[in-house]
């Protein structure tokens, strides 16, 4: 048998399944899931993303099969509904819509009510009984279908309907007749007409076709395209398009339809959420023109309309029903949609529900407790990237704050920043490094770039389940929405709350995406909680995962952060931020300025002691956890005064001429200081600097081994080694340094001498590397740097259009570029163990804290990860991913991956 384009649902009866996503799209597959076991899902057909793929890649032609195989499983549909397609007595009407492997809410095209001309109009106006609908059904058919298939602009149609209002004396389309609606259908397709020249197309199969067409072009629209590029889906996926019966929530007061999530995405709690409206048709409840009502009374405000529970009450009741066969057959929170047509209940859509950080977690937990799921099963639900919304901050409660408005507390955390209007302002003002607040009537799917800038957003009409909510949440941004205290006057420029107060564009505001509080001015925000159910997910995550986790942390105070957030050593502490200290810069300055040994010794002496209480300080906050620390690495003259009445200053001091100075300060300068006279560069040729700062770290580790009782095992780390000599000049004068201030104090510590990996050099030949290293540290900002021959500091004025522009898939200092950099680490890594089988390995730059680097990193075989504190947390959770699918992947190597990395297998040198 040929490939099959087109997969039927209808009936109990499926072709497809829920895993078959990446055919179906995460719709069909669905629909035709639902389908399967029983649910009422009305009937009709999935042309497969296959075809959308061939579509674009034979110059937009149909595969030749298409048209037969769309012909049978229509001819399938009108047999199970008793209808016919085009029919004049007894007409079947269909939806089209998109649907892609991963979601994209709003972003490509939808046609409803497919079918209507004016033969089938009267068929609709028999089997209804209802002529009012049936026209007002014809004319949103006609302008939905002009604007998304044949390019009409929306608000061409939009005006006419506008004046017909305007000349019957109403304000609503409710309060149009059936013959208003009749003359609007003719008056739309005069207008049409005369716009486009073409006539609107009456055959329903060309419609057919027509939208089929519409829906596959609108997987290249521009906003689907940006979608994509912010949520890393590939362009090759395609979408597949759903052909589906129709079913109407509009013939009345016994129809509704509804969005619902089986339990809240904001919160996680478990009950059942949703929102509905009483005859209303599909987009009605998420275009955010009527606020829709709760489904039922669980979270009741005095004020709200009465809930489905109460208007009809069967009908919830079923839904219930549903609710809870939708979470034991997929065992997860879904996303909903239904339609209620005359009282009888359809499911339109099932999928796996978006959720915040904190619902993703409550949800896992809970999950667990109710037997659903199991605890590696509970720590992959929740995303790694994602636990960064629960990092945030939150308003502090303390906080004096001017509330002037309340809306709907749409997605939560708390933000503030200046009002704009528009997604481009709030673009170009966070391009300039404003933080800014997105205010709008409501956001629609052009306004996603804008969305992405913004800290928060706010919008003054829709519901929870709005654009605005569902996009807010799944970026995990703060967002009100539905906020009816405020009018928005795009035209001044400013919006004006309940209470009166006016904010202009520019004025800053506060939000708060958890109560729906809108306030004057920027209130203080106090950091995240990470207790209750975090906790228990990152208690499971360090069960499962293999790799540690440390951080990056140069003073006592990072170190007790990054230990609250669970790190477990300290991965690079980067002495030089202790040399910027008001303190000791000016002995640092004349370290460097002096003019010869002795000068820079008298100079050391002075650093020493302020240095040895740094590590003491770290030592003592990480209690025994491992702590690397690196010898200075940046280029000197990053250190030395600028200004003259800094260089006049330290003339002083020095006893040396401002002159003087001046030449030492302009001698020093580089042309490419990153490649310049830095790293280990500067312990060859200045050996007393490292001498100092290794005599610094072994007393601070002897006192505190010998007057506090402590365990400590330092790790020090030579930067920027190319070529083997300098590491094993910089190792023999450091062991002589440790060995000499241990047979001072009387004591022995075991310590650690290793290198970073941070140029290809170094990559290459880490076998020989090896010989002089206890461990390796991948410092792969700077391997980025020298492997790309990119900047650090410079890239920023091109690599955003590399990456706008998918020469390059993500930015490299963001996310390790694998095939290269990635290449070079894994090279490093297997030449480094042909050395030294139990080298330690780790990486220090950056991506330590990158979800998708993380797991490369555990692939070849790193013992840990270091980041930045606040991201520690995230590592923890990316490196349980990766060991779980790495176990999933490979099922017969499960007992050797679960053993846990051991930050023990190197042997420490012995001390002296
Ligand atoms: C690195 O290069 O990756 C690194 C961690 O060192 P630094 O960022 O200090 O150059
Ligand atoms: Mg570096």
């Amino acid at each position: 048998m040929g490939t099959q384009y087109v997969y039927f649902f209808g009936a109990g009866k499926a072709d497809g399944n829920a895993k078959m996503k990446e055919l179906l799209g995460g719709k069909g597959a669905n629909l035709a899931e639902m389908t399967a076991i029983g649910l009422p899902v009305p009937a009709g057909f999935t042309i497969t993303t296959e075809v959308c793929t061939e579509y674009y890649k034979n110059n937009q032609q149909y595969p030749a099969p298409l048209a037969a195989e769309v012909e049978a499983n229509l001819a399938r549909v009108e047999a199970l509904m008793g209808k016919k397609f085009g029919d004049a007595k007894n007409p079947l009407l269909v939806s089209v819509r998109s649907g892609a492997r991963a979601s994209m809410p709003g972003m490509m095209d939808t046609i409803l009510n497919l079918g209507l001309n004016d033969t089938t109009v009267q068929g609709i106006i028999a089997q209804s009984g209802d002529e009012r609908f049936a026209y007002d059904a014809y004319r949103r058919f006609v302008q939905m279908y002009s604007d998304v298939v044949m390019g009409m602009h929306k608000d061409e149609l939009e005006h006419l309907l506008e004046r017909k209002k305007d000349a019957r004396g109403v304000h609503l389309d409710t309060e149009l007749a059936a013959s208003d609606w009749k003359e609007l259908v003719s008056e739309f397709k005069a207008k049409i007409k005369a716009t486009l020249g073409v006539d609107f197309p009456e055959d329903p199969k060309e419609q057919l076709w027509g939208a089929i067409g519409a829906v596959f072009g609108s997987w290249m629209n521009q906003r689907a395209i940006t979608y994509r590029k912010l949520n890393n889906i590939p362009a090759e996926w395609g979408t597949a398009v759903n052909v589906q019966s129709m079913v109407f929530g509009n013939m009345g007061d016994d129809c509704a339809t509804g969005v619902a999530f089986t339990r809240d995405p904001s919160t996680g709690e478990n009950y059942f959420y949703g929102e509905y409206l009483v005859n209303a048709q599909g987009e009605d409840v998420v275009a955010g023109i009527r606020t829709p009502q709760p489904i039922n009374r669980a979270k009741y405000k005095p004020g709200d309309l009465p809930s489905m529970e109460e208007v009809l009450p069967e009908c919830y009741q079923q839904l219930v029903q549903i609710r809870d066969i939708l979470e034991r057959h997929y065992k997860d929170m879904q996303d909903i949609e239904f339609t209620i047509e005359k009282g009888i209940l359809y499911m339109l859509q099932c999928r796996s529900g978006k959720r915040t950080a904190k619902a993703a977690i409550k949800i896992a937990v809970d999950m667990v407790a109710e037997g659903l799921i199991d605890e590696k099963t509970a720590v992959l639900r929740v995303a790694p990237s994602q636990l960064d919304q629960l990092l945030h901050p939150s308003l502090d409660p303390k906080a004096e704050k001017k509330v002037i408005a309340k809306g709907l507390p749409a997605s939560p955390g708390a933000a503030a920043g200046e009002v704009v209007f528009t997604a481009d302002e709030a673009e170009s003002a966070a391009k300039l490094g404003h933080k800014v607040i997105l205010v709008r009537v409501e956001t629609s799917p052009e306004d996603i770039h804008g969305m992405h800038a913004a800290q928060g957003i706010l919008t003054a009409r829709g519901g929870m389940t709005s654009h605005a909510a569902v996009v807010a949440r799944g970026m995990g941004k703060c967002c009100v929405a539905g906020c009816g205290d405020i009018k928005v006057d795009y035209h001044a420029g400013q919006f004006v709350a309940k209470d009166g107060t006016v904010i202009k564009k520019g004025d800053v505001i506060t939000l708060d995406g958890s109560t729906g509080e809108v306030m004057k001015g920027s209130v203080p925000m106090v950091a995240a909680g990470v207790g209750g159910d975090f906790a228990t997910v990152m208690a499971w995550v360090d069960k499962f995962r293999r790799m540690k986790v440390r951080a990056n942390a140069d003073t006592p105070h990072d170190a007790k952060t990054a230990r609250d957030f669970g790190a477990e050593g300290i991965g690079l502490c980067r002495t030089e931020h202790m040399f910027f200290e008001a303190d000791r810069i000016a002995a640092v300055r004349e370290m460097i300025l002096s003019a010869d040994l002795e000068g820079r010794k008298k100079a050391l002496a002075k650093i020493l002691p302020m240095q040895k209480g740094d590590f003491k300080g770290l030592f003592r906050e990480m209690k025994g956890l491992p702590v690397t620390i690196r010898l200075l690495d940046p280029p000197l003259h990053e250190f030395l005064p600028q200004e003259d009445k800094d260089i006049d200053a330290l003339s002083a001091t020095m006893g040396v001429s401002a002159q003087t100075l001046k030449h030492k300060v302009e001698f020093l300068h580089e042309f490419n200081p990153m490649l310049g006279h830095r790293g280990c560069r500067l312990g060859v040729t200045f050996p007393e600097i490292y001498d100092m700062q290794v005599q610094a770290i072994m007393e601070a580790a002897c006192e505190l081994v010998k007057d506090e009782g402590f365990q400590i095992v330092p790790e020090i780390m030579i930067p920027l080694v190319a070529v083997t000599k300098e590491l094993s000049i910089m190792r023999a004068n450091a062991v002589a340094v440790c060995e000499d201030v241990q047979k001072r104090y009387g004591v022995k510590v075991d310590y650690l001498i290793g290198t970073m990996i941070e140029l290809p050099r170094a990559a290459i030949t880490a076998d020989s590397i090896a010989t002089e290293a206890d461990f390796f540290s991948f410092g792969t900002n700077d391997l980025t740097q020298t492997t790309f021959g990119l900047s650090r500091d410079d890239a920023g004025k091109f690599l955003p259009f590399y990456v706008e522009n998918g020469i390059l898939e993500d930015d490299p200092f963001v996310t390790l570029d694998q095939n290269g950099v990635g290449a070079l680490v894994r090279m490093g890594c297997e030449k480094g163990r042909l050395t030294r089988p139990k080298i330690k390995l780790g990486i220090c730059g950056e991506h330590g804290g990158d979800p998708a680097s993380v797991i490369f990193c555990d692939s070849v075989g790193l013992d840990y990860v270091s980041c930045s504190p606040f991201r520690v947390p995230i590592a923890r959770l990316a490196a349980a991913h990766a060991t779980l699918n790495a176990q999933a992947a490979a099922p017969a190597a499960k007992g050797a991956a679960a053993g846990k990395g051991s930050d023990a297998q190197q042997q420490p040198v012995a001390g002296a």
